[in-house]
């Protein structure tokens, strides 16, 4: 190599030492004390061609801003990139000055020098902007950020599931958000690799860039969206870094607010495209240590990415460009607008209502830039906005959107793989679009196949809100503003441990709560056609039915004619962690199973799974028709949520989750008194609030302050229970340990500040 460098350039006493590199050779090349930087790369004319464009650009750039950029240098034959044979092969070789200093990625950072970093990349920008080179222009390659879609071939290279997930979620919000705007940007020759490896700084300000290799025609905006990816990582506040380098930027090249309004987006863009890289090159060369250098804090940034309000980054940016922030409508104007058109009656949560803006897994943003952590919702079971439910939602619905009354394979498919979810006694599904539709539909299939008219329901019961739905539904009819209980249905005490009768938990509670129901049914001459229960009860407080409770009724029940139906709505896919169905705890196999909530992740799909000769016993009446259910659209989505629990193994989590969760709670309760009883499993569970532990009155007010106090400190949790005192949480089954802490966390200092005692 040094006798290449000396037959091609007259440098008589040379030192070089070979630097890493990215896919080409560099040469790290000492002259009389004068340092430069020699590459060689394989001959390619196409690459040639672009070399030549680059040393044009620099040799633009070098003539007003000396010393800030690599100087081409010429060799003996007067050239700056020339084809050279060595050992044998054909090569491309050029000479570039050296530019002396520490990489931004080594030094400490702070906001003087993110000011520099700004001011430096607008200043080469401004320079850049008076190039014009076709062969640069003509260029379209994976790491310029239009052509960002190149690299969605490398998401199934992911061998991390939830890593996956976010890259996914990130590529669909470019598409929907970022893809639209990008042809009505200005655009630039621009660096397009500013990040911290590239980016020389001395006494504590930027001083020069090198690289020059992925010089490109793209967005402007492209290229603070790499300088910004970057030299964020690692950092506690990221928008905080990214508003320092963009307030200098615009100082002096100023920015569009139509680019600061995507810059979120691109930024996430650039990250992802590192992240495709080196998930690709890892899985090619597991062994390059370079290659996969930056991949930890990409990722890390990734996730935390998605904890930033997208309306929050866009509003720090334009502030810090000086430019107007735009204000939502207050919250008080919304409602207002709302009751105009909605009825009160469909109630808000919480004090502070929250106006809701987008979401992301177990993120929610509002329009005022805040975002939540999301410990409540259920029915985004596999997480808000899934990438690959959308995706299938989405592909489907520009297919075919027809009924059950044509053929289409989606139906057979995903009925076939829903019902190998069940034991094979329970073997056909009737699709509807609600909880509500399925439990009446239940209770419809109940009656005609017994022939009986009633029911047997548990107190605080809820299953839906159709007429039969509110019938069976004790939370409803009970309610001092709700219609009473009608004279076809019966209702049994909760076989409850903690409050009730009975309080063992070692299944004898469970058996003598069950033989008082069988008296009681003894008592009348009808017998029930169905009972229906929650495995836990949800609206009457997270309760868990006693152990051994249904596996004493269930016979029962059916001895005395009737079928045995389980609301499965809330507890069922995976949640409970241990038991992909609730009724699995309980050693039992229902009649019937009323689905809902999480089987579309979001889209109204419910359904009811029965039996054979209860199905054959309902095929004798008048057809069943769901103008939506079973549509392909909903298949297709009910398909995916099964597939996505699977790839991210969602109930292994809510497992572990839920039972790091249940612990830090146990902790918390050692020292509030007023946490008793905290139940539930996986990801579903109930914290009971208490006045003392001696009369465990319930302490409606402590809970409202919690969930309020939570809800301000953008932690969403609600309560329930006949008193309103237990707080309820059952997140996405994505949801984590740092999630779990950070709940806790709050939730320990609003009991420091408001419980005394
Ligand atoms: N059953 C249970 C246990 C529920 O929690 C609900 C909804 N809260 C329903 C049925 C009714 O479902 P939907 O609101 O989808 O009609």
């Amino acid at each position: 190599m040094k006798n290449l460098i000396k037959k091609y350039y007259s440098f008589d006493t040379i030192k070089i030492e070979k630097l890493v590199g990215y896919e080409n050779v560099n040469y790290l090349v000492t002259n009389e004390g004068q340092k430069f930087v020699f590459k060689t790369y394989p001959w390619s004319s196409e690459l040639f061609d672009t070399l030549t464009a680059e040393t044009d650009v620099l040799n633009t750039l070098s003539k007003s801003m000396s010393g800030k950029f690599p100087e081409p240098v010429k060799n003996i034959n007067n050239k700056y990139v020339e084809k050279a044979e060595f050992d044998g092969k054909m090569k491309i070789i050029r000479m570039l000055s050296y530019i002396e200093g520490e990489l931004l990625a080594k030094v400490e950072h702070n906001k003087k020098l993110f000011a520099s970093f700004g001011t430096f990349l607008a200043s080469m920008d401004k320079k850049l902007s008076g190039c014009n080179n076709y062969i640069t222009r003509s260029k379209c390659f994976k790491w310029d950020i239009q052509h960002f879609n190149l690299n969605k071939k490398y998401i199934k290279d992911f061998t991390d599931a939830q890593d996956r997930k976010v890259v996914k979620y990130f590529f669909q919000q470019f598409d929907e958000l970022v893809s639209p705007a990008l042809p009505y940007l200005r655009k630039s020759i621009i660096h397009n690799d500013a990040n911290d490896f590239n980016v020389v700084v001395k006494d504590n300000e930027v001083c020069g860039i090198f690289d020059f290799g992925d010089l490109v025609y793209s967005q402007l905006i492209n290229e603070l969206a790499i300088a910004i990816a970057y030299s964020i990582l690692n950092k506690k506040n990221p928008i905080a870094y990214a508003s320092y380098i963009i307030k200098a930027y615009h100082k002096v090249l100023p920015l569009e607010t139509k680019e600061l309004d995507i810059l979120y987006y691109l930024v996430a863009a650039r990250l992802c495209t590192s992240a495709c890289n080196s998930a690709y090159h890892k899985k090619q060369d597991p062994d390059n240590n370079y290659i996969s250098l930056s991949e930890k804090p990409v990722l890390k940034l990734l996730h935390k990415w998605l904890s930033i309000n997208p309306v929050f980054a866009k509003n720090a940016f334009r502030s810090a460009a000086g430019m107007y922030v735009e204000t939502p409508k207050s919250i008080r104007q919304v409602i207002k607008e709302r009751h105009k058109v909605i009825s009160p009656l469909l109630a808000l949560s919480y004090t502070k209502p929250i106006y809701m803006s987008r979401s992301a897994f177990q993120y929610m943003y509002d329009e005022y830039g805040n975002t939540f952590l999301d410990a409540y919702n259920n029915i985004p079971h596999v997480g808000h906005s899934h990438p690959k439910v959308v995706e299938a939602g989405r592909k489907q619905m520009a297919r075919l959107n027809t009924n059950t009354r044509y053929i289409y394979d989606e139906l057979n498919r995903y009925a076939g793989r829903l019902l190998s979810k069940f034991p094979a006694s329970l073997n056909k599904v009737y699709f509807v679009n609600s909880g509500s539709e399925a439990s009446d539909l239940a209770i419809r299939m109940a009656k005609t196949y017994t022939g009986y008219n009633n029911v047997l329901v548990t107190k605080y019961g809820y299953h839906g809100s159709t007429q039969t739905g509110i019938d069976i539904s004790d939370y409803k009819f009970s309610h001092k503003k709700g219609q009473g209980q009608k004279d076809y249905v019966f209702k049994t005490d909760i076989p409850d441990t903690y409050r009730g009768k009975y309080k063992t938990n070692d299944g004898s509670a469970g058996k003598t709560y069950a033989q008082d129901v069988v008296a009681d049914l003894k008592k009348t001459d009808k017998p029930v056609a169905a009972f229906i229960s929650e495995p836990i009860v949800g609206c009457g407080g997270q309760i868990e039915l006693a152990k051994g409770y249904l596996k004493k009724l269930y016979p029962a029940i059916r001895n005395q004619g009737g079928i045995c139906i389980s609301d499965e709505v809330q507890t069922g896919f995976g949640r409970l962690g241990d038991y992909f169905w609730g009724y699995e705890a309980h050693d039992v196999v229902p009649d019937i199973v009323v689905l809902g909530k999480p089987m579309g992740n979001g889209h109204p799909m419910g359904a009811v799974i029965a039996r054979d000769e209860i199905a054959e016993s309902f095929e004798t009446g008048v057809e069943f028709f769901s103008s939506f259910g079973g549509n392909p659209v909903s298949c297709a989505i009910g398909m995916a949520v099964l597939d996505v629990l699977e790839e991210e193994k969602l109930q292994e989590n809510a497992k572990q989750t839920g039972n790091y969760y249940k612990k830090g709670l146990e902790e918390l309760s050692k020292e509030f008194e007023c946490i008793e009883n905290i139940r539930g499993m996986g990801l579903f569970l109930g914290i009971e609030i208490v006045k003392d532990t001696v009369s465990l009155e319930p302490d409606t007010k402590l809970a409202g302050i919690i969930k309020n106090e939570l809800r301000n400190r953008n932690i969403l949790i609600n309560t329930d229970g006949p008193y309103d005192s237990v707080l309820k949480t059952k997140p996405s089954l994505c949801f984590n340990r740092e999630n779990v802490d950070q709940v806790i966390q709050n939730f320990y200092d609003i009991l420091k500040t408001h419980y005394h005692k």
